[in-house]
């Protein structure tokens, strides 16, 4: 049978076969499950066919083959058998490993750190992200080198064995890629000034950024509350370049969305270091949106893997509004108010129908409020008409009433503008005053 699809799976499509060590003690069953199921999705969003699973149950990683010598073996037989070009480990492997491991399976061996690598290779649009995709895959290979092979985007639908290159050439190659990586560290240097200059630049206006597990709706969100057009697709990591755009709330606030890299469990380290400047994004925010998947039946455990990660990359403690997304595909009998509860205070949305955007922007905006503008009261005499004039293009004005030749206004007004207005009040305009009510 398997023959049969083979015939009509388009030639550069590769066959994988995934392998999954559940160690005893140190994972829980199911958490092993979800690993291999999200293994999966990833070698689908590699563009693999992922064809079946092998699970060895060990006390110990075999420091050689990671799995037991007699195990590789089987692996072997199943490749044969099932037509697999590629072996993808759901597990961090050794150079030595990944080396053993080719030699007795015949095979191409990946893990998941080179999965998730080559994914981002293949997405990256931009030149930043093409060369921090870059920095962090030569850093991967770098111990690797021996037994390299070409990238899997440049070997669809060629796999084989490559002989092992020779001690001199083996010399050039590790010299030539530390040559490679000071000359893209240099050149993301510049690029990350820019940046961070950029984004500094624009300190003045207030900054949100979606963060979340992967796939969980953050660029469908996006679009939704700014109608950006940002690629949206059912894949993981579909966006690895932060995308900026302005979100008018509504007293004519704006405040800048930025969309950002999904975060996964187990991000392979290098990607971490190497996607530092986008990540800089999230550092330098206002206000988090931790988005997550509320139909993801690991929901939890993904919240929690981003926000280990935002305490990796030095972004813990912002203020965050939790939103639980896809509430279209929420059951009607689940308790909506508890899950608000459990999620501290979310706001539970649905980026496709916009139910709960109005909540979010209101609560988006409450924040904005909390921390740049304050409340005030003006009392100004009708005769002040350029002070007037100013206060309605500075602020928002709440409601207002004339009596007495004075015009009373509720205002919402920027912090340093109010300072401004306050002694523009007493300086320049008789019998005018600012309460400011904070
Ligand atoms: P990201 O990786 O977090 O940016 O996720 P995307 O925005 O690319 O969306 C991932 C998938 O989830 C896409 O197939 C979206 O159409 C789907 N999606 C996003 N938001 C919703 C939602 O509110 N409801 C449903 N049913 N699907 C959604
Ligand atoms: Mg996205």
């Amino acid at each position: 049978m398997p023959q049969a699809t083979a015939i009509q799976v388009p030639k550069q499509r590769q066959r994988a076969l995934l392998v999954g060590v559940f160690v005893d003690g140190a994972t829980a069953k199911d958490e092993f499950e979800a690993s291999l199921d999200e293994l999966e999705a990833l070698a689908d969003t590699a563009g693999a066919i992922v064809v079946g699973r092998v699970v060895q149950r060990r006390r110990e990683i075999d420091p050689a083959f990671f799995v037991g010598r007699g195990k590789a073996e089987q692996i072997a037989e199943e490749c044969d058998r099932s037509n697999i070009d590629l072996v993808i480990f759901d597990h961090e492997l050794s150079p030595a490993q990944a080396r053993n491991l080719e030699q007795v399976v015949k095979r191409r061996v990946i893990d998941r750190t080179e999965l998730i690598l080559d994914i981002f290779a293949r997405r990256a649009r931009t030149k930043q992200a093409k060369l921090q995709v870059e920095l962090a895959r030569l850093e991967y290979e770098l111990p690797r080198l021996r037994h390299m092979w070409t990238h899997l985007s440049r070997t669809e639908g060629a796999p084989g064995v490559r002989g092992g290159p020779g001690e001199q050439q083996l010399e050039l190659d590790r010299r030539r890629a530390y040559r490679k990586i000071a000359e893209l560290q240099r050149q993301l240097r510049e690029i990350n000034k820019r940046v961070e200059l950029r984004i500094q630049r624009r300190m003045d206006l207030f900054t949100v950024a979606l963060v979340g597990y992967t796939n969980v709706g953050k660029s469908t969100l996006m679009n939704a509350l700014t109608k950006a057009g940002v690629y949206v697709e059912d894949k993981l990591f579909a966006t690895l370049d932060a995308t900026t755009r302005v979100l008018v709330l509504k007293h004519g606030q704006k405040v800048l969305l930025t969309d950002t890299v999904g975060f996964i469990n187990k991000l392979p380290p290098q990607l971490i270091a190497s996607f530092h400047a986008t990540l800089a994004e999230v550092r330098y925010a206002d206000l988090l949106l931790h988005v997550a998947d509320v139909t993801h039946p690991r929901m939890e455990e993904q919240v929690r893997v981003v926000e280990q990660t935002l305490i990796d990359i030095g972004a813990s403690g912002k203020p965050t509004i939790m939103v639980l997304n896809k509430s279209d595909l929420l059951p009607p009998e689940v308790d909506r108010e508890a899950l608000r509860k459990r999620f501290c205070d979310a706001c539970i949305v649905s980026a496709l129908t916009g139910e709960g955007l109005e909540e979010l922007k209101e609560r988006i905006e409450a924040e904005y409020r909390r921390q740049r503008q304050t409340g005030a009261e003006a009392i100004l005499p009708l005769s002040c008409g350029w002070l007037i004039r100013w206060v309605y293009e500075h602020a928002s004005v709440l409601s207002e009433e004339v009596s007495d030749g004075l015009l009373r206004m509720n205002l919402l007004i920027e912090k340093p503008l109010a300072a401004k207005l306050q002694s523009m009040c007493e300086d320049s305009c008789d019998g005018a005053r600012l309460i400011i009510k904070g």
